[in-house]
């Protein structure tokens, strides 16, 4: 038996936040970071309405090798400068177990993405860091396999792992994918992890991230990383999904209400 009865007692704390304790924590950024402008003005905007931590993507995993790839090494010192800057920590993706070291000193958080939930050796990696891991879901996976593979890093020695649900795939087209709220649920109540959500990748429409977003709140989710890009037109991934800093602004104000009332 992998699931537990306790919810979640264990509390991750990522840059200074408790996620999993009784706060609601948001993540928000760009999917991709750019470039210095596009990075410190999505970074100053998110604060300025409340986000606690910062997200953005280095090294991305996109479907098509023709797609932006991401800016790699040559972002690292600006993206330090940003964090500098706005005094927010970073949660960013490590696709290869070698990119640990290279960012360990620039994030608060490593991420691994939906498609990396099944590379068990980066899992293993990650078990033996001091820092904390979010583990999002595979797009195909159970969530027996998702909280098996949390249990590749708890196992190694590293207990502090956020599940992250993110949308997995179903028979329906009319959004990206679709945001399992009953995993949300089962996973508070079976695993003793901290459960965030990704609305973003869950619906891929720009305009219906907000709903998912109270969703995720009503449901007892420990918060949500969310993307958000100044210009998304520009984007060079995820622009459908992303939401301005001004939708970023009432989005942010009406889950306060929505916390206040469940
Ligand atoms: C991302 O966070 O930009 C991302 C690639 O997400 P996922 O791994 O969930 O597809
Ligand atoms: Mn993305």
């Amino acid at each position: 038996q992998t699931m537990q009865t306790s919810p979640s007692t264990q509390i991750v704390n990522v840059g200074g936040f408790d996620i999993g304790g009784p706060q609601f924590t948001v993540i928000a950024g760009p999917c991709s970071i750019e470039s210095y402008d596009q990075f410190l003005e999505t970074a100053k905007g998110v604060k300025a309405s409340g986000a606690h931590i910062l997200r953005g993507g280095i090294w991305k995993m996109r479907t098509s090798s023709k797609a932006f790839q991401g800016l790699g090494s040559s972002s690292f010192d600006f993206i330090k400068a940003v964090c500098k800057e706005t005094n927010m920590t970073l949660i960013s993706e490590v696709t290869d177990a070698r990119q640990i070291e290279e960012i360990y000193d620039m994030v608060s958080c490593f991420q691994v993405g939906s498609r990396n939930m099944h590379n068990y050796s980066l899992l293993k990696e990650l078990g033996m860091q001091k820092k904390p891991v979010m583990l999002k879901r595979g797009f195909a996976a159970l969530i027996e396999e998702w909280v098996k593979a949390a249990e590749y890093i708890t196992a190694g020695g590293n207990p502090n792992v956020i599940l992250c649900e993110r949308g997995i795939r179903t028979f329906e087209t009319a959004t990206r994918n679709t945001l399992d709220i009953n995993a949300v649920a089962f996973a508070k109540r079976n695993t003793h992890l901290p459960v965030i959500v990704d609305p973003s990748h869950a619906v891929g429409i720009r305009a219906l991230v907000p709903d998912l977003a109270y969703a995720a709140a009503a449901v007892g989710a420990d918060g949500i990383i969310v993307e958000v890009h100044p210009r998304p037109a520009e984007a060079l991934s995820d622009g459908m999904q992303a939401l301005t800093l001004n939708d970023f602004k009432v989005m942010m104000n009406k889950l306060e209400r929505i916390l206040t009332a469940v």
